[in-house]
């Protein structure tokens, strides 16, 4: 999970990094009242998950609150880079005399750490490997040794530094070593490390990964920062949302007007396949795992049948380790529950077979549904239906 800078930054406050002062706003007003309070001049920067902002327009000086209300009009509720900017955070304005760069992360050809530093800080670290080479330091650490006060120094002395510049640098290097392990992060980043006039570094910007395989050793600051992120309102960002709140493994928009849900990924691939073969356009596709609960197909089912491009719903279940009777409450719990709603044009259309599918197919007929036991066949009526209109 890629966290918001607000979120990495609350981390490095925790773990002895010092950031400059700011709030998150969600409204031009907010912004207002919060540089009133600051004093001027502050930096607004838009919340977002890509990088680059600064080059792409997201982060903006500005000299007072009304300048600042003017900026925030502009990013928030806008987007960047097709993100959707739903707040900004409103930092003062720190005097930068240089910018460094600062970060620990994974190498995953070697699996060990590595801890990057550099001297050529706020540009990305891609375009300071191409035009500066020479002023990278990447140090692979031995996870046994880790990040010894002597490796910090010997880095922080490398990039120039000296004296307690030297050490405040080689204690940041530090923190981003232990916030990588503490919080199995896979990057924290700090670029640009800013050194100020008095010679104290401040970190300016925050990227921190966070290995979702790991999640489970992290559950509460993984619910924490989950809920910090902002919702989409409609379309198919909404629906990409939506699916990845319901814990579906694969939620996939295309240009057709056939949707798929499928309840593997091999399942799901020869569905495509063989959809595609018999002529039929692909608008959504969705897998839902081996081990599908009824919830989750009727979760599948509302998300992608709330497209209003989705002309025909294919369902291709193959019973493994899934019930084919739970599969079938799902579906017939979702026509009880939205039947009403399903437009005249949409039709679902089922294939069943393998694990007690005597009792699913009862179940759907029961609701009248009907269903297949053959793949041919009911991706020829899928493709039919969906060439009605
Ligand atoms: P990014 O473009 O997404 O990496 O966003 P950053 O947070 O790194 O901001 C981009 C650039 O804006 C930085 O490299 C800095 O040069 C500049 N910047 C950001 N915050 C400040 C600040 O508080 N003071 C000054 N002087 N410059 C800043
Ligand atoms: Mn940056």
């Amino acid at each position: 999970m890629r966290l918001y800078e607000f979120q990495a930054k609350r981390i490095f406050v925790e773990n002895g990094i010092k950031v400059p002062r700011g709030i998150v706003a969600h409204s031009s007003y907010e912004v207002f009242e919060i540089v009133k309070e600051f004093g001027a001049p502050v930096i607004i920067k838009a919340q977002v998950l890509v990088g680059g902002r600064g080059l792409a327009g997201g982060v903006k000086s500005a000299e007072n609150e009304y300048e600042a209300r003017k900026i925030a009009d502009q990013l928030i509720g806008g987007s960047l880079k097709n993100e959707d900017v739903a707040s900004v955070l409103v930092e003062e304005k720190v005097p930068i005399e240089k910018e460094y760069f600062a970060g620990a992360l994974i190498d995953y050809q070697s699996k060990a750490p590595v801890i990057i530093a550099s001297s050529k800080g706020g540009v990305d670290i891609e375009s300071i490997a191409l035009e500066n080479p020479n002023e990278i330091i990447m140090e692979k650490l031995d996870d046994k040794i880790g990040l010894t006060d002597y490796i910090a120094r010997r880095i922080a002395k490398a990039v120039g530094l000296k004296g307690r510049a030297m050490l405040s640098f080689a204690n940041i290097l530090q923190s981003t070593f232990s916030i990588l392990k503490k919080y199995d992060a896979t990057l924290v980043e700090v670029n640009p490390l800013a050194l100020t006039a008095e010679g104290s570094f401040i970190a300016v910007d925050a990227k921190i990964t966070l290995d979702d395989n790991a999640s489970f050793r992290h559950s509460e600051l993984f619910a924490k920062l989950k809920a910090e992120k902002p919702k989409p309102v409609k379309g198919s960002k909404l629906r990409k949302f939506l699916a990845e709140e319901a814990d579906i493994p694969t939620y996939i928009e295309l240009d057709g007007n056939i949707g798929i849900i499928a309840d593997g990924a091999g399942t799901g691939m020869l569905t495509i396949d063989l959809t595609k073969d018999y002529g039929g356009e692909i608008k959504a596709y969705c897998e839902l795992g081996g081990r599908a609960t009824p919830k989750l197909i009727e979760e599948a089912m509302n998300i992608v049948y709330s497209n209003e491009e989705v002309k025909v719903l294919l369902i291709n279940l193959i019973g493994g380790l899934n019930r084919m009777d739970e599969m079938a409450q799902g579906i017939t719990s979702y026509i009880a529950n939205k039947g009403k709603e399903v437009r005249n044009e949409q039709e679902i259309v089922v294939r069943m077979s393998g694990t007690l599918e005597e009792e699913g197919r009862k179940i759907l007929a029961g609701s009248g549904v009907s269903s297949f036991d053959n793949i041919y066949d009911a991706i020829e009526k899928a493709i039919e239906i969906s060439r009605r209109c």
